[in-house]
């Protein structure tokens, strides 16, 4: 369960009545059964529920993460695509989500957009006990994605051309990734060549063309497969 850093006194957790609910309604803890604790920003710990509060009983070491931190760029699928991007990847690892507002798909979000995916990253975060909750940042146009991208390894998956297979270039790397995806129209070629200006390497994920909602899910798979700790 995820708590606010605010939450957490001393060695007792306040819990909300939605905490309460979800201990003891969904999870049906009774007093004294242990359940993990976490902040989001990579603390852990097992505690206890006691009445209407828990005990913290001791931290926790996570080992969930992976070894590189990865960010997504994601042109916004049509629909309601980007929930399952948002929750598989967060699944698969990944540590920051950038909605991108690309060439071929303008569709500006709603605030409560974003206020969704970040509950779905913390409830994804929770389910596959990450130590943290990934950052989902606020939408961002194309240009300003790329250029503002400051990891050593960049990435733009092209479904189209030849290109080195992600799983190629994937060798001994450490330190931060950062890897575009593009929407169901796939990037013009205006947005190719300014990311090839920001020095992002286009890679293949493959002979087959993945859907957008797919693509971002392969590519984190092989990110996971290639640098799990
Ligand atoms: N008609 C589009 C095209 O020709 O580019 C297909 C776009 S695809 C549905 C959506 C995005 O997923 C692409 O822009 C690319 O970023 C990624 N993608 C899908 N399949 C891929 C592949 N085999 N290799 C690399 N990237 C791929």
């Amino acid at each position: 369960m995820t708590i606010a850093p605010s939450q957490l006194q001393q060695e007792q957790i306040l819990l909300t009545p939605q905490q309460q609910h979800y201990l003891k309604r969904v999870l049906r803890l009774r007093d004294r059964d242990r359940f993990i604790v976490m902040d989001g920003l990579g603390k852990w710990w097992l505690a206890h529920i006691t009445g209407e509060q828990a005990q913290v009983l001791e931290e926790l070491t996570v080992k969930t993460e992976l070894s590189v931190s990865t960010t997504l760029l994601v042109a916004l699928p049509k629909g309601s695509g980007f929930d399952e991007v948002v929750r598989s990847c967060t699944e698969l690892g990944v540590a920051c989500i950038a909605p991108v507002l690309s060439d071929r798909t303008l569709l500006n979000p709603s605030p409560q957009k974003l206020e969704r995916w970040r509950r779905i990253a913390a409830e994804a975060a929770e389910q596959s006990e990450r130590a943290f909750v990934p950052t989902i940042l606020e939408p961002v146009g194309f240009n300003d994605a790329v250029a503002n991208a400051t990891a050593t390894h960049r990435y733009i998956c092209e479904a189209r051309g030849e290109y080195p297979h992600l799983k190629n270039v994937l060798t001994q790397i450490s330190g931060e990734i950062v890897i575009a995806i593009g929407p169901e129209g796939g990037w013009t070629d205006r947005e190719l060549e300014q990311a090839l200006a920001h020095s992002f390497q286009p890679v293949s994920l493959g002979k087959r063309i993945l859907r957008a909602v797919t693509a971002p899910l392969v590519a984190l798979s092989l990110i996971s497969a290639a640098c799990e700790l």
